[in-house]
């Protein structure tokens, strides 16, 4: 496993751009990937990786992002079944060997297992949160 790895982010809202910011830092190559220009707005003045804009559904997009050359891949834009989309044409296509995609509903996320993508749901996140934060069981 290399030191640096080279990680697409597809999605460059708060999430991506945090996403993003925190591997560029660390030393990692990073391509953040939006369809709004504006959105790499909220990317730190020292990040130093490569801004592509353009539909992450398009397959073009993401040669120009060398998706080739990926370790790893984060599908996190605010719709799940696009997500799901990138998420399976990055593992099943281009073979990257991890990718990891945000999934709101959580009734989703098996479907998103069964080919093989590792989910993050900021659902179920949130619901564990806020129930550690009182005294009670819950289920
Ligand atoms: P947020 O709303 O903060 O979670 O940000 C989601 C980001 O994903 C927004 O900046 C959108 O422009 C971006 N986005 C949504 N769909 C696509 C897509 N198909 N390709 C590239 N970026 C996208």
């Amino acid at each position: 496993m290399p030191d640096s790895h080279y990680i697409i982010v597809v999605g460059c809202g708060r999430l991506g751009c945090m996403l993003a910011n925190q591997l560029c830092g660390a030393g990692h190559s990073v391509v953040a990937i939006d369809r709004n220009p504006s959105a790499f707005d909220n990317l730190s003045i020292d990040f130093s990786g490569y801004k592509i804009v353009g539909d992450a559904a398009e397959v073009s997009v993401l040669h120009e992002a060398e998706i080739e050359k990926a370790n790893t891949l984060f599908a996190v834009t605010t719709k799940d079944s696009m997500n799901l989309m990138v998420a399976q044409v990055a593992s099943e296509v281009f073979q990257v060997p991890s990718v990891v995609a945000r999934v709101y509903d959580p009734k989703r996320e098996t479907v998103y297992r069964e080919f093989g993508i590792q989910t993050i749901s900021p659902t179920q996140l949130s619901a564990s949160a806020f129930l550690q934060c009182i005294p009670i069981k819950a289920r």
